[in-house]
């Protein structure tokens, strides 16, 4: 069997002859039927971007002036609750606090933790509100250049590829919605990025382990290990990046119909060390199986298939504005109001009556091609399949696109020399 070292290929991407692609780039060409080995490729940037509940923040900035307070009690960031600590940092002014990426905002229930971090990143103002263990109260602003330590982890990154859908009669609040869940599987959503996740490139964890740089929302980040929920068949890794040299095009809050919820983009870099794993990197989304589950327990109903799901060319959401311009006085509710599904649900705010998608913002999750009352808006948005019956995809919690778009940094800044691959300093053990 052919093999590699890490070493090695480092010292061909050095000397500029390592070939070093996408795993999608990789796949086109096995779906091309061009005969491919493992010598044709050295490096396989695989990514995925997905709303990511486990995601959190420790920030640490100063309030005020020395003294002026013992130790703070309470504090928000946008109206956001954090968990202070651990570092009381008594007397001095100054704040170490926790943000959770799910946390919200008690008077905007939509905003929550992760819009803060996309706003921070931006380099926005954010407003503090401290109550101290005296009841004294302090106002203050604060920004991310402000800060000297912002890191982000992730407590489950690259997980859940799984289908949704709700057998119950009733419609349910859930994160896995944008719009009330429809029962008696009447619709169904679905997370995962396919043949071009971290998960599917290397199943069994043989190229990357702790300490392994990965890309995390665009910055330079580490694998810490296995993380929270992940077992043998169901894996999925924990990891850190600081904040200050993250892409706010990759972050955000997406609002669900229970909480809003938090986005995060991962790229990380597989190594072919072996053919092992340069056959894995080939497996395509016609072959890569996902299970479709009741989103109340999680129960299994049944499987589908990425390509059922994803279709390559379908993927980019287009908005017909001329066309919604001629029909949307028929756009009305029960009674009689004017109503755009669109753009009250969209979960990105990216969506306005009027105007282009907002594509800075947008996730091309669906859910104005699903909800568009006059059929305007389009993209290929797949469907699963249990027993006799059709399920349509109406969310997808997953950004192919964004996560592309990130796989191709990731190669570009290996090919560049920008991004090194490294040894794990340690293996993830099940
Ligand atoms: S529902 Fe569709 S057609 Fe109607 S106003 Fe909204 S975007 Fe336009
Ligand atoms: S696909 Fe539509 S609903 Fe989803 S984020 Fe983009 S504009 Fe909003």
């Amino acid at each position: 069997m052919v093999k590699r070292t890490i070493q090695e290929l480092k010292t061909k991407i050095k000397s500029g002859s390592a070939v070093i692609m996408t795993a999608t780039e990789l796949c086109d060409l096995v779906r091309s039927g061009e005969s491919i080995s493992m010598k044709d490729v050295d490096v396989v940037t695989s990514a995925t971007r997905a709303v990511m509940s486990g995601t959190m923040a420790i920030l640490s900035f100063r309030v005020s002036n020395k003294c002026e307070f013992t130790r703070a009690a309470e504090i928000y960031l946008d109206g956001v609750p954090a968990v202070l600590g651990p570092a009381p940092n008594e007397n001095l002014g100054w704040i170490d606090c926790l943000v959770m990426g799910t946390a919200k905002n008690s008077k905007n229930e939509q905003y929550g933790g992760g819009h803060l971090f996309r706003n921070l990143v931006e380099g926005k103002e954010i407003e503090v509100f401290v109550r101290s263990i005296e009841g004294k109260e302090i106002s203050a602003t604060t920004s991310l250049k402000e800060m000297p330590y912002a890191m982000m982890f992730l407590t489950r990154g690259v997980c859940a590829l799984m289908v949704y859908t709700n057998p119950a009669p009733e419609p349910m609040k859930t994160i896995f919605s944008v719009k009330e869940f429809g029962g008696n599987l009447s619709e169904a959503t679905f997370s995962g990025c396919g043949e071009l996740s971290p998960i599917k490139n290397d199943l069994e964890f043989h190229t990357f382990g702790i300490g392994t740089r990965i890309l995390l929302n665009g910055a330079e980040g580490y694998i810490l290990g296995k993380g929270t929920l992940s077992s043998n068949n169901r894996r999925n890794f924990s990891g850190i990046a600081d904040m200050h040299h993250m892409d706010p095009e990759y972050m955000g809050g997406f609002k669900t119909s229970a909480s809003p919820e938090v986005i995060s983009t991962w790229a990380v870099p597989i190594p072919i060390l072996n053919e092992d794993v340069f056959r894995t990197a080939c497996v395509t989304d016609d072959l890569l199986e996902l299970p479709i589950v009741d989103v109340y327990g999680r129960d299994h109903l049944g499987k589908a298939h990425f390509s059922d799901l994803w279709d390559r060319d379908g993927i980019f959401v287009k908005y017909h504005r001329s066309k919604c311009k001629e029909l949307r006085s028929d756009c009305k509710d029960e009674n009689g109001n004017f109503k755009c599904p669109p753009q009250e649900l969209c979960p990105m705010d990216a969506f306005t009556l009027d105007q282009e998608i907002n594509y800075n913002r947008c996730f091309h999750c669906g859910t104005c091609v699903a909800f568009c009352l006059q059929g305007i808006c389009h993209s290929t948005m797949g469907k699963v399949r249990l027993g006799n019956k059709e399920i349509p995809i109406v969310l997808r919690h997953s950004d192919r696109i964004r996560a592309e778009k990130l796989a191709k940094k990731l190669r570009d800044k290996i090919i560049s020399g920008e991004f090194e691959l490294s040894e794990p300093v340690g293996e993830i053990k099940y």
